[in-house]
């Protein structure tokens, strides 16, 4: 059994908006070059990386048909999917709140929703025993007709759906451990009890007005959504603190048929977007306790769907790990940062806070 790998040149090719980082250009804000922080290079480097080191000769190399309209309208809704088009077939534009694209950004986005479908697919029919999908566009903050956070349609509701649709599951467990609340998954599956929402971020960060703890969904799907809104610096500790008070709990009391993690890299330390110190063995550490969750709960299937990572240098590094994790290949890309990015751990007295911050929250969340 091997681990798949998704991905296709075409979505690096995804681009537009004159930003200049997350501001948009004009008045006082010069442009730069690369504009947004969600450039392609965070994604191509990792793909560049994995085939430096040799990784990609352990892995299977897959690339795939883009999501069908069909598969998209089973979570989007026509009128958005038609001025998504329009505009797009018009040169490009933006319909939300920062996520600009280009002329022929409607097909990319599909496609990029087409690997995570595709990934979902293979992990359920066994024919692989797990899989990544390197979706860019990204798809967490995406909801149904609001896309916003560089996302343009979600990439793993669209997943979920379709292998629904094609009767392979029902009850999915997503674990979004982006440093950014998985917004747009949350409103989705916000009354839908089959659906596990599981979101690990940064208190506060973004989107500002939502991940409170609070917000557990609506109707058949209360209890569904769980937000674990961490401390800014919280690091290594932290983070498996989460994972084993939190994460695990809540996967098994809800025994998920499959397990996707929404597989953001913004929590390394050095990320411009977030303000978490996690490290590359922190994600290979993540990917290993999700594995064996899924071993434990649905015979190891698990697929990773890439997110937001937003430092060019150190995304590949942290994905190699996940990747070597995944696959057990006994390939490694030593982490460059590891030596500084453990001296920059939390000490024990913040490390003692976390866990006390965490241990309320599992208890307001009954876990
Ligand atoms: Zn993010």
């Amino acid at each position: 059994m091997t681990t798949a790998f998704y991905f296709d040149e075409r979505c690096f090719w995804h681009g537009g908006g004159n930003y200049a980082f997350t501001l948009p250009t004009g008045g006082l804000v010069q442009p730069i070059p690369g504009g947004l922080p969600e450039n392609p290079e965070t994604k191509r480097r990792l793909k560049n990386l994995i085939e430096v080191t040799g990784l990609s000769r352990h892995l299977s190399m897959q690339g795939a048909e883009a999501a069908t309209d069909a598969e998209l309208r089973r979570v989007h809704p026509e009128s958005y999917l038609a001025a998504f088009k329009a505009m797009s077939d018009a040169g490009g534009g933006e319909l939300g709140l920062r996520a600009p694209f280009g002329k022929g950004g409607y097909e990319i986005a599909a496609l990029s929703a087409g690997l995570a479908t595709a990934g979902l697919r293979a992990v359920l029919r066994d024919e692989v025993q797990n899989a990544y999908a390197l979706s860019r566009p990204p798809g967490h903050h995406c909801t149904a007709d609001y896309p916003n956070g560089f996302c343009l349609l979600n990439n793993i509701a669209v997943a979920i759906r379709a292998a629904q649709a094609d009767n392979l599951m029902r009850r999915v467990a997503i674990v979004d451990w982006d440093v950014h609340h998985g917004n747009g998954t949350e409103a989705i599956f916000w009354e839908d009890p089959e659906v596990l929402t599981i979101s690990l971020h940064q208190d506060r960060n973004y989107p500002l007005d939502t991940g409170g703890v609070e917000a557990v969904g609506a109707g058949a799907g209360r209890g569904f959504n769980i937000n674990l809104p961490l401390p800014p610096g919280a690091g290594h500790n932290g983070y498996l603190r989460a994972m084993e008070r939190v994460v695990l709990p809540a996967l098994d009391r809800f025994q998920p048929e499959v397990i996707i993690v929404a597989c953001g890299f913004d929590a390394a330390a050095v990320d411009p977007l977030g303000r978490m110190l996690c490290t590359a063995e922190t994600f290979r550490t993540l990917t290993r306790m999700a594995m064996e969750a899924a071993e434990r709960l649905c015979d190891g299937r698990l697929l990773l769907v890439h997110e937001g990572g937003y430092s060019e240098v150190y995304v590949p590094f942290c994905g190699h790990a996940v990747l070597e994790e995944l696959s057990g290949a006994p390939v490694s890309a030593p982490d460059p940062l590891a030596a500084t990015l453990e001296k920059r751990q939390p000490d024990a007295r913040f490390d003692a806070f976390v866990t006390a911050w965490i241990d309320d929250a599992a208890q307001a969340l009954g876990l």
